[in-house]
């Protein structure tokens, strides 16, 4: 796409001009998978606490870790859809700190040596350009448990369910400019994740969280100093947290100060970051690699055997969907944006022996369906009407038995009551008019009714055409043939 086309790059004005806003995300994705990283405790989400903590989870002497092999895997599905390098050999690393959710006093991490190296991932823009993000790593390590502050006046509880299941870290490059292509590179990096089944990205229950960087700078100066906005659980949330925090670094540059490398937490409520702690390094952590674990060594026949089981992904199939069925890069993105609304329409397509149009399914599913799901707060798995029975209307319409007008009468009918269009068809008599005697006969009709229109008309209103038109389909009650009133009516009133 020549530059020219572009959307304008997104910039905040301050008192000295233009600012570029630079960002990098850290993504936590919590891996799906029934046990944890390095035991056999369950990982189901909101059981009772301390229900799922076996005793290495709890950090008791004398237990070691072991390497669940389904974590491995998953993260290695990962890297290949994100087009990244797999690294055959990486390293655990024990992360020392202090908390009070973390009984061992280090979480095992990667850090020199991770499971993922550099990929990318590829962002369509509201202007129709692409845009390429890379992706620094992606590596393995523990969650830790969850202190709980509300449950006594004077006392902290901690649960430690969620000690120990694994997460993978997915660390960008800085190379987002804006917190709308943020937002796209979450919602892009959510889709691929949910697509290969590595991750569910459900932010509101914490399986998915981001660490967003922020730094400003002036168009064409190098990288400026960059805070980091911890945990932060929506994609609104990000994006408001990197305007706050943008602009408050542009404050400070410009009343002469400079910006202190800070972790910030986004408060939600009042819209704004504060400072959490100064940046810590990495040596604060004292990272050594885990005695108690061997360097993590994968077989290449076995990345060749998960590459070769990964599911056609968002963007190969968004290029299908364009090319096969002819749609819009709108049509095709909303449709591929999550793997069983792309599976539900394909399954319309190609039903009914593959003679339905493309576009007319895309029309239905993504105006019809998805608008009615939508105003009922319905999830497309739990939809009345199935990908056959929207297939069996787009039938009745191809075929000629009802209008389009009328099928949006019998979508509605269907959306309330489960039964299939050809069913309210015949129960409700809507079945189109196609006979030319049955419609001459109304034409007819309002011809007479309306002579002095009709004269009108002769005389030169050609506005009036619709009129007719109106007042046969109207008689007809809306079961006309609309092409053969069309017709007919043309040759009437030219007679
Ligand atoms: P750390 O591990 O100390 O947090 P990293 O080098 O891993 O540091 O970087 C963390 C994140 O910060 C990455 O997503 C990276 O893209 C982002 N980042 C690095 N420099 C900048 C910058 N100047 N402005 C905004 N984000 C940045
Ligand atoms: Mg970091």
């Amino acid at each position: 796409m020549a530059e020219q086309d572009r959307a304008a790059p997104y910039r905040i004005e301050g008192e000295t001009g233009a600012w570029e806003v630079v960002i990098g995300l850290e993504v936590h994705a919590q891996v799906i998978s029934k046990s944890k990283l390095f035991s056999g405790a369950a990982t189901t989400f909101g059981a009772e606490p301390n229900t799922q903590v076996s005793l290495v989870d709890a950090a008791m002497p004398g237990m070691l870790p072991v390497i669940n092999r389904e974590c491995v895997d998953q993260a290695v599905r990962t890297g290949l859809a994100l087009e990244a390098k797999v690294n055959e050999v990486s390293v655990f690393d024990r992360k020392n700190y202090f908390y009070a959710d973390l009984p061992q006093g280090y979480q095992i991490s990667q850090y020199q040596q991770p499971i993922v190296g550099e990929g990318v991932v590829h962002l369509d823009l509201p202007d129709g350009s692409v845009k390429e993000v890379g992706i620094e790593r992606l590596h393995l390590e523990q969650d830790a448990g969850k202190s709980l502050h509300d449950q006594h006046p004077t006392k902290s509880y901690i649960d430690l369910n969620r000690s120990g299941v694994a997460l993978m870290e997915i660390v960008s490059k800085p190379d987002l400019r804006s917190p709308e292509e943020t937002a796209a590179y979450i919602k892009k990096l959510r889709s691929i994740l949910r697509y290969i089944g590595t991750c569910d990205g459900n932010m509101q229950e914490g399986s998915m969280r981001c660490d967003v960087n922020v730094s400003v700078r002036k168009p064409g100066d190098g990288y400026g100093t960059r805070c980091e906005i911890k945990n932060v659980n929506s994609i609104r949330f990000v994006q408001q947290a990197i305007e706050y925090e943008a602009r408050r670094q542009i404050e400070i540059l410009e009343a002469g100060g400079s910006i202190d490398q800070e972790t910030r937490l986004f408060d939600a409520n009042r819209g704004e970051t504060r400072s959490m702690r100064s940046k810590e390094e990495a040596h604060d952590y004292r990272y050594f690699p885990d005695p108690d674990l061997l360097p993590l060594k994968l077989d290449p026949a076995r990345i060749a055997e998960l590459k070769a089981a990964l599911p056609e992904l968002p963007d190969v199939k968004k290029a299908r969907f364009m090319r096969d069925y002819g749609l819009s890069l709108y049509d095709a993105s909303s449709l591929i944006e999550e793997r069983a609304t792309a599976d539900w329409y394909e399954a319309v397509v190609t039903g009914g022996g593959g003679k339905r149009d493309p576009k007319i399914a895309a029309n239905w599913t993504i105006s019809e369906l998805f608008g009615a799901l939508n105003k009922a707060g319905l999830d497309l798995a739990d939809s009345p009407v199935s990908a056959e029975a929207l297939g069996g209307l787009i039938d009745l319409i191809g075929d000629g038995t009802i209008s389009g007008r009328i099928a949006k009468d019998v979508f509605a009918e269907m959306f309330a009551t489960g039964k299939d269009a050809a069913a309210i068809v015949e129960e409700k008599g809507l079945r189109q008019v196609s006979d030319t005697g049955e419609i001459e006969a109304i034409v007819d009709a309002v011809l007479a009714e309306n002579q002095d229109k009709v004269a009108e008309y002769r005389s030169g209103k050609d506005k009036l055409f619709g009129f007719f038109v109106g007042q046969t389909m109207k008689r007809s009650g809306g079961k006309a043939n609309p092409g053969m009133v069309n017709d007919l009516l043309k040759a009437k009133l030219a007679g």
